[in-house]
């Protein structure tokens, strides 16, 4: 598997994975001192490389908004890796566990030691991030690093190859440029770990492929996440928090509310207000430098029959926001839209949209809702808009998600000591937080004898002793 990239030689895969162990096992496992080094040099190189990240992402996509691409990629690559070194000497250190009567005389830990070689599979909507933020977590965590970024956003891919041969070597970090059939080759390497961010359908693949060697996987996957608004509760906060998580990057964002559940009664409150929410937040429309295009015409195509299909099964679809018609001047840019009434057959209420629409179901009463969320796979995340009590409660309980923001969205994600990760169909495993740090050590228990060695009197030949040990220790209890 050889993949050349310009100005960059090319990388051999197999090779790099067996020079990536070899100085893995050469030099051992890295200090603290060298964990941090390896993060502020990784700090370092994405902050002097800013403008160029800016713009690599923007042309890739057609248009993002510099902005955009500060708060949403590099904020939560800076924040995570300040995270990370302030933690790093408390996430290091052995941990003491429980002995039993037994064995007191012993001493019992768990020791986090690097796993070896970590192989990170990124995804191109928020390419920089999900890049850089497990390979920060991989680095805190003592490892080598092999990232497979995406082919769906080539000039950030090359540029993430760029950056990371400036600061590291290839038995550090290594980059692998290439499509699915380079992706699939790569999920088949014999990694220690592989974490895996994309759609649930490819996640299947890996998975399959990851197998053959029993490489453990972290999967972070896609789907539907709903937000749910309690009744009475369609006001301008909520709803400028859901434009918000809605159309950051135009909906092409894994955590983004999927489908709302509003009251039936809220109903015209709820469309009125999304119109002024994304007037407010893109006052120039959807050709606002401020509002992301679609990556790539395949998309912007898929998004299209998604409306067309909801339409042709009677669903009312809404442009909102202001000039939506203006969308069709600039190249694949989608006016961000409400679909009203579309039934659980059309594709926007079965798919995962990752775009800027948004289907609206009314229901009658909370349980309803869990019901209807329950009814289908679970979701990556869950919004409740509504106030902190009894039904907020409800919905925490009854219903499973990745994570959960209450009356918010998005946000979740950006809070470094929080897991982050799906369940079921949205995801396995978790990172951020000491998750993350967990997920690429082995945690390794160890057991000290003392000097005293109660089990020994469980050894042949038995005699009295062992007896009375055991008839005390195993003696009826209730
Ligand atoms: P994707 O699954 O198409 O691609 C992800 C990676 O897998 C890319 O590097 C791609 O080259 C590679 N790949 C493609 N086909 C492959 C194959 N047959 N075998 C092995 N590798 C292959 O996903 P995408 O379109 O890049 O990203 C969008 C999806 O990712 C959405 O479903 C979204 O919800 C999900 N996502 C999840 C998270 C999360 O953190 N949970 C974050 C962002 C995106």
């Amino acid at each position: 598997m050889t993949i050349a990239a310009t100005s960059i030689p090319a990388v051999d895969a197999v090779t790099t994975l067996q020079q990536q162990r070899h100085a893995f096992i050469n030099d051992g496992p890295p200090t603290v001192e060298r964990r941090k080094a390896n993060l502020i040099k990784l700090r370092t190189a994405v902050l002097a490389h800013r403008c160029d990240v800016e713009e690599a992402i923007s042309a890739d996509f057609g248009n993002r908004s510099k902005h955009e691409t500060d708060i949403m990629e590099l904020l939560g690559v800076v924040q995570s890796i300040d995270y990370l070194l302030r933690r790093l000497r408390r996430f290091m250190k052995p941990e003491r566990r429980h002995v039993a009567a037994f064995h007191r005389a012993g001493r019992a830990y768990v020791e986090y030691q690097p796993k070896g070689v970590i192989g990170v599979m990124a995804p191109w909507n928020y390419p920089i991030a999900l890049t850089f933020i497990p390979l920060a977590t991989a680095l805190a965590a003592g490892n080598r690093v092999m990232i497979k970024p995406s082919e769906l956003t080539p000039r950030t891919s090359a540029l993430i190859q760029r950056i990371l041969a400036g600061s590291f070597t290839l038995d550090e970090v290594a980059v692998i440029l290439g499509g699915p059939e380079i992706g699939a080759r790569f999920s088949a390497l014999p990694f220690d770990h592989l974490l895996f961010t994309g759609s649930t359908q490819v996640g299947r693949m890996v998975m399959r492929a990851a197998s053959d060697n029993l490489v453990p996987l972290t999967l972070e996957l896609g789907g539907k996440s709903p937000v749910v608004v309690a009744p009475g509760h369609a006001g301008r906060s909520a709803l400028d928090s859901i434009v918000f998580g809605k159309l950051a990057n135009a909906g092409q964002t894994c955590v983004a509310p999927d489908y709302a559940l509003v009251h039936e009664d809220d109903l015209d409150e709820f469309i009125a207000k999304y119109h002024e929410a994304v007037a407010r937040g893109y006052p120039q429309g959807p050709t606002s430098p401020d509002y992301t295009s679609i990556v790539n015409d395949r998309h912007y195509m898929r998004l299209q029959a998604l409306v067309e299909d909801a339409r042709t099964r009677g669903a009312k679809v809404i442009e909102a926001g202001v000039t939506p018609e203006r969308a069709a001047e600039r190249p694949r840019t989608l006016a961000p839209a409400l679909i009203i009434g579309a039934d659980d057959d059309a594709r926007v209420m079965r798919e995962e949209i990752f775009g800027p629409l948004l289907p609206v179901r009314t229901y009658r009463s909370l349980d309803e809702a869990i019901g209807y969320i329950n009814a289908r796979p679970r979701p990556l995340a869950l919004y409740y808009f509504g106030n902190v009590g009894a039904d907020s409660e409800a919905l925490l309980r009854c219903t499973t998600s990745g994570n959960v923001g209450i009356n918010n969205t998005l946000m979740h994600v950006a809070v470094d000591d929080l897991p982050f990760g799906g369940v079921g169909p949205s995801g396995m495993g978790a990172y951020h937080g000491i998750e993350g740090f967990r997920a690429m050590s082995h945690a390794k228990g160890v057991f000290v004898q003392g000097r005293w060695n109660l089990p020994r009197l469980l050894r042949a030949p038995f005699g009295k002793l062992a007896e009375f040990a055991l008839a005390f220790t195993l003696r009826p209890r209730p």
